[in-house]
């Protein structure tokens, strides 16, 4: 297939492994059933059932969409209605609700097919649905070409070849554990170490048992990690540590740096965008930046009247992107993919970002949720999450604007933390941040509200 290397190593999944061959006659068998379909949608576990039923897709030109398998009933119906989808691609034992459509078992199917023919690069290959963190999750139409494209220029970004062993352990409907975890691998010709679930201690275990060289998390599997210290150390003998989805707190890079000897890569993107701008494999690593834009992509900065920012590294703007590895546009969603765009056809991404005159990108959140407008003054959520993280007691930290008569919006915080009080954090933060930039309200929580892929939702916070 076009959109895979020649050659590579095999995908293990969760101490289940496939050499690659068998895996594209697997594949095969999956096209040959779904043949003429207008989409289908993939119980998406993570296992090689889910890998084979993709890969089937790609083969048959049929759009595949990925289903969270924990997902709550209203969010499936939600995926399988909007999509369209006339199957559901899955291992036979795979329970289904009344009135779904019906199930491929593709584990009962053989692994020597012989299906799969040549697909229009412009073809949808993917309809992704967002993590849902600020609403309904969007089905994004995701053609061949703009998958080769970014993966092509991720393996040129950080030197992956196929000498390296990738390892991660994330779910397999996002871009993250898709895209990237399972057809980079495919496309580049690594072996797939996938340890089922993204735990600390099984990327350990990759590091020192299969020569794990190459390793994808969202910033909650670092921030665990770098609490860990001799599950760290174990991945001293890593090539690169990678870390997107979220923002990676400054104080998680540090000490994870400081554990492991490696500076992890930080990389932005989003499901419409893949991933577009990283730090580099052979180049700088700064903590609370994201790098420079990948090869062949453009960026820039927009104010809210639609005036150009300047590149000063300061002057936040919502951050533009142009690129041929964009989504072909929303499923069923005319209108939010016509407003996603500029009239002069650059993509809006939603996200506050400033870029300094070297070209790194530092992301201060998303328009809607991360920039507080506070007595006139703008406050990225961000930088005051970092100084609340920079105590040693604080293990999680989420920052939101709310309503307030005189300012507009205060900082207000919601830690979770063991061993400090609000007056504690307030005076902690003191040392390190402006005074209009302070929290003004700290709500010490147990835990904070996350999605599948480890986001913090704020919408949910006031629940709290
Ligand atoms: P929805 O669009 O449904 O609200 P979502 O935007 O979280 O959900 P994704 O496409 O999975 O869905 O995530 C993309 C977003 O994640 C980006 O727009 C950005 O806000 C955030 N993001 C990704 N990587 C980073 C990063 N390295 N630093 C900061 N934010 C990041
Ligand atoms: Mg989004």
């Amino acid at each position: 297939m076009d959109l895979l290397g020649e050659t590579g190593g095999p995908v293990r999944i969760a101490g289940r492994e496939l050499p690659r061959d068998e895996l594209l006659g697997w594949a095969s068998a999956v096209a040959a059933e779904i043949a003429g379909a207008d989409a289908v949608a993939v119980h998406a576990t993570a296992s090689l059932e889910t890998v084979a039923a993709v890969l089937g897709g790609l083969l048959a030109g049929v759009p595949v969409v990925p289903l969270p398998p924990d997902s709550g009933p209203a969010e499936r119906a939600h995926i399988l209605g909007d999509s369209g989808a006339s199957m559901i691609l899955a291992a036979s034992d795979v329970r289904q609700a009344a009135g779904e459509p019906p199930l491929l078992p593709v584990d009962r199917l053989p692994r020597d097919g012989g299906g799969g023919t040549g697909v229009p690069a412009d073809a949808t290959a993917l309809i992704l649905y967002t993590s849902g963190t600020t609403g309904a999750p969007k089905g994004v139409l995701i053609s061949r070409s703009a998958i080769a494209a970014g993966l092509d220029a991720l393996a040129e970004a950080w030197a992956w070849t196929p000498g390296d062993v990738l390892v991660h352990g994330l779910p397999l409907f996002h871009v993250h554990g898709l895209v990237l975890g399972v057809l980079g691998a495919l496309r580049v010709g690594s072996p797939l170490v996938h340890t089922g679930r993204p735990k600390p201690e099984l990327y350990a275990a990759a590091a020192q048992d299969d020569g794990g060289s190459l390793f994808f998390g969202v910033p909650t599997v670092w921030s665990r990690t770098a609490a860990d210290p001799s599950t760290a150390e174990a991945l001293r003998s890593a090539r690169l540590l990678v870390s997107g989805s979220a923002p990676l707190p400054v104080p998680v890079f540090e000490r994870l740096a400081g554990l492991t000897g490696h500076r992890p890569v930080e990389r932005y993107g989003m499901t419409e965008t893949l991933i577009t701008v990283s730090a580099r494999a052979d180049g700088d690593r700064r903590p609370g930046f994201v790098g420079t834009p990948l090869p062949g992509v453009e960026t820039r900065l927009v104010a809210e009247d639609g005036s150009a920012v300047p590149d000063d590294g300061e002057t936040p703007g919502e951050l533009h992107v142009r690129a041929p590895l964009l989504f072909k546009g929303y499923l069923n969603r005319p209108e939010a993919t016509a407003e996603s765009f500029a009239p002069d056809g650059w993509f809006r991404t939603g996200d506050i970002a400033s870029i300094g005159p070297d070209g790194w990108h530092r992301i201060v959140g998303r328009a809607s949720t991360d920039l507080i407008k506070s007595g006139g003054y703008r406050i990225g959520a961000g930088e005051v999450e970092n100084a609340l993280l920079a105590h040693p007691a604080v293990r999680e930290a989420a920052v939101v604007g709310t309503p307030h008569d005189d300012l507009g919006e205060q900082v207000t915080a919601y830690v979770v933390a063991d061993g400090v009080g609000e007056h504690g954090l307030i005076d902690f933060v003191a040392e390190r941040l402006s005074a209009h930039k302070r929290p003004r309200v700290v709500h010490l929580v147990d835990s904070l509200p996350r999605n599948a892929m480890g986001k913090v939702v704020k919408t949910r916070l006031g629940e709290l």
